[in-house]
């Protein structure tokens, strides 16, 4: 009998701080080393925005990850678990506008980003801090910077690579439009909100006599109004079909044309049809073969064509176009309703629909090779797949990736003064077309050498789809490449299958006719206590700090793991954290008295431990594949239940007296379980794990292997657990009655407990006699 080979008799959040300390003393464990045949894992991790912090939701996302990345080390591979900062794009640019009160286009375009990256430099490392502290294992090393000129310049030789292949064009065209950040949109920026709106009944004069009446949630669009749309089955309209309506105000005629477009059961069942309110007036703009008014400019005012309402906001003209129908005895009535409207996910104001000139990536003619490809990645959750595919099938428009931005990547292309040819330099340089002079002689088509370069700028979307290319080092390094890509994985969140995930499926296919990924994992979202998503306006994001203070990293690790299934959304609970943290120092504990033992070389193994031991073999069979399969659920609640509710209530209660008294097989198998159970937790608790590994057993236990089930232990011994469990609590349960103080820990209600049951196991161990 020793003494504990733990020093602290408990353990405590700050014993992680020490371990940190040790890691940074050794920066090359996690580093890139493949040795040769050892087989390669790469991990795309996502880049963040590096705001100030993470909310807690975002630190156990990225724990997840992490707990990937060091499972697959300890399975055997060479893991490339990178870590990136996405600077680029309309966030930074909103900051630097909102606190300088000045909007992007007032700006001098040079100083505008000289202010944003003093701005984005000024938020710091915080985000770097956070996600070390919590024992993210990635290569902090070589973290990349998606606005680095390096990135930059990848990003645009991937485009400038495509060019060729016809992939990209130019055009004048109706585009989803944000009349505040000024800039098109791709369908992928778009969310569809419930809003308040009003529903006008106006009433149209037929030239033949009569009226019809006819609701529309945009009145202000009456100058755009070319035809009056009614269903051909809908009997009250059937003496209308091609005659003809003045419309209101403006006073043109338009055709009542029959289409099945229009829904009988809303508002009088006719329609009016305006360039362009929607998706579905665009369609039958084109379909109807009418001519388009352009009735919004680019800032959101109405233009000339709307004549009185000229130079009004959206919401202003929809007041004023009321108001006059009312004046003009054209309106029926006004009815409030609740209406989907499409807004801007990063401004959150309604978008309109404009024709505005814009550079498209091609991508619906992809669209059956992208389902292809979505069947070659396997999902995890496997339901998850399907995300993908809905929004495949959802996209109605090419991709627009031009943005009238600064703080973004610029496009890289000139255009010839003379002729208007457009001119893409060689890749491989990071270009500024806006600033930098024009990288040509002369004109290829008409000999001229005056150019003027792009000053439009790629949608964010364009770079952050070619980080599996980027950390794979396509176009770089060829042996690299054909060792690491396809990627092994991208963990990811949901809300962002329709962007990230799709445009890098999508870039991956047009660059190397094949999937992205071997695999994807779909975390779920952390939630607040009351099942609500976290955000600002909601008051309901919650600080890691003070959780990693109180309870420690290991906690809010063991408890995202432990909480769902793989893909589950989670409610954070602090009650349950505080379980988690019991679970750790119920390891600690377990440990530090087994510490107290020496490890003998072998033993004579008694029925008892040979019982242990296949139950330890089957935890280690099953917590192995489970890794395999990115569960981290099924190793957190096995490798719980094991611990508590098996080996430190029955194994240890029943072997104390042998190992106090020297029993070699007693001692043995006590080392045993704690050396496995330790590995099989250490990518779910690496703090706790790490440190007792190290003052029991001696180095670091994240460059060990998980544990392989032993032989020679009969399977068949677990068969007795039932038994034994139900006896042992028996004998304990007359003990207790009969008021025997040292009667042993009383048993869980259930075996499967929660986390933040953990509380209720009494602590009968002791480091000594
Ligand atoms: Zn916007
Ligand atoms: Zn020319």
């Amino acid at each position: 009998m020793a003494d504990a080979k733990l020093p602290e008799k408990a353990w405590e959040p700050s014993i992680e701080e020490e371990v940190l300390d040790l890691w940074k003393r050794e920066p090359d464990s996690y580093r890139f080393d493949p040795q040769p045949g050892q087989p390669v894992y790469v991990i795309d991790t996502p880049p963040p925005y590096p705001s100030g912090s993470w909310h807690v939701g975002a630190v156990m996302a990225y724990s997840l990850i992490d707990m990937i990345a060091r499972a697959q080390r300890m399975l055997g591979r060479a893991v490339l678990f990178p870590f990136g900062l996405d600077r680029n794009g309309i966030n930074i640019e909103r900051t630097v506008e909102k606190k300088t009160g000045k909007p992007l286009h007032k700006w001098d375009r040079e100083a505008f980003i000289a202010e944003c990256r003093k701005e984005i430099e000024s938020i710091g490392s915080g985000l770097l801090e956070l996600a070390t502290r919590v024992g993210m294992s990635a290569d902090f090393a070589h973290t990349y910077y998606t606005d680095s000129d390096e990135y930059r310049a990848y990003s645009q030789s991937i485009f400038l690579e495509l060019w060729p292949k016809g992939l990209f064009y130019r055009g004048e065209r109706p585009t989803f439009w944000c009349p505040v950040c000024e800039t098109p949109l791709a369908e992928a920026d778009i969310e569809y909100e419930e809003r308040p709106s009003s529903l006008v009944t106006m009433r149209f004069q037929l030239t033949s006599g009569g009226e019809i009446h006819i609701a529309t949630t945009r009145p202000e669009l009456l100058a755009a109004c070319r035809a009056v749309i009614v269903h051909p089955d809908d009997a009250r309209f059937a003496e209308l079909h091609g005659k003809r309506a003045r419309v209101p105000l403006y006073c043109h005629e338009v055709p009542i044309v029959p289409h099945p477009t229009a829904k009988p059961e809303f508002g009088s069942g006719a329609a009016m049809i305006c360039s362009y309110g929607d998706m579905v007036d665009l369609a039958l703009f084109r379909e109807l073969r009418l001519e388009p008014v352009k009735a919004i400019d680019e800032s959101g005012r109405m233009t000339p064509a709307a004549g009185s309402l000229k130079g009004l906001k959206v919401e202003a003209a929809r007041k004023k176009a009321i108001e006059e129908l009312r004046a003009a005895d054209l309106l029926e009535k006004v009815e409030p309703i609740q209406h989907m409207t499409p807004m801007c996910s990063r401004s959150l104001n309604p978008i309109e629909f404009i024709s505005s000139d814009a550079w498209y990536m091609k991508q619906l003619e992809f669209r059956d090779d992208l389902r292809r490809l979505a069947h070659e990645m396997e999902f995890r959750p496997t339901r998850h797949r399907q995300l993908l595919l809905d929004w495949m099938d959802s996209l109605t428009i090419d991709w627009p990736i031009s943005r009238r931005r600064y703080y973004h990547t610029e496009i890289p292309l000139w255009y010839c003064k003379k002729c208007g040819e457009t001119l893409a330099p060689p890749p491989g340089k990071y270009y500024r077309p806006w600033k930098d002079p024009a990288p040509f002689e002369k004109c290829p088509k008409c000999g001229s050498n005056a150019f003027v370069g792009e000053d439009r700028v790629f949608d964010t979307w364009m770079d952050s789809s070619v980080s599996n290319l980027f950390l794979t080092r396509y176009g770089k390094d060829p042996a690299f490449f054909a060792a690491t890509f396809p990627v092994s994985l991208r963990p990811q969140g949901r809300e962002i299958v329709r962007t990230w995930l799709y445009y890098t499926t999508l870039k991956s296919w047009v660059v190397r006719r094949s999937k992205p990924f071997h695999r994807v994992f779909i975390h779920g979202l952390g939630l607040d206590a009351r099942g609500r998503a976290m955000h600002r306006t909601l008051g309901n994001v919650i600080d890691p700090w003070p959780l990693i203070r109180k309870y420690g990293a290991d906690a809010i690790r063991a408890f995202v793991a432990g909480e769902t299934n793989p893909g589950d959304d989670f409610r954070i609970s602090e009650q349950k954290i505080g379980g988690a943290a019991k679970f750790v120092t119920k390891l600690w504990n377990v440990a530090r008295f087994i510490s107290s033992f020496e490890e003998p070389d072998a033993g004579k193994l008694q029925p008892t431990d040979e019982w242990i031991l296949a139950e330890l073999n089957r935890l280690i069979e099953s917590s192995r594949g489970a890794y395999e399969d990115l569960n981290l659920f099924l190793p957190a609640n096995r490798g719980r239940d094991f611990l508590w509710n098996l080996f430190a209530p029955h194994y240890v209660e029943m072997v104390k007296a042998r190992a106090y008294e020297g029993d070699t097989g007693a001692r043995w198998t006590l080392h045993a379980c704690l050396r496995d159970l330790l590995r099989l937790l250490a990518p779910i608790v690496p703090f706790s794990t790490d440190r007792i590994w190290r003052a029991v057993y001696g180095g670091g236990i994240h460059a060990e292997r998980l544990p392989m089930p032993r032989d020679g232990i009969p399977a068949s011994r677990a068969d007795f657990t039932e038994g034994l469990v139900t006896f042992n609590a028996d004998v304990w349960k007359r003990k207790r009655d009969q008021g025997l103080a040292e009667a042993g820990p009383r048993p869980e209600p259930e075996r499967r407990a929660a986390w933040d049951r953990g509380a209720a196991g009494t602590e009968t161990l002791r480091t000594r006699p």
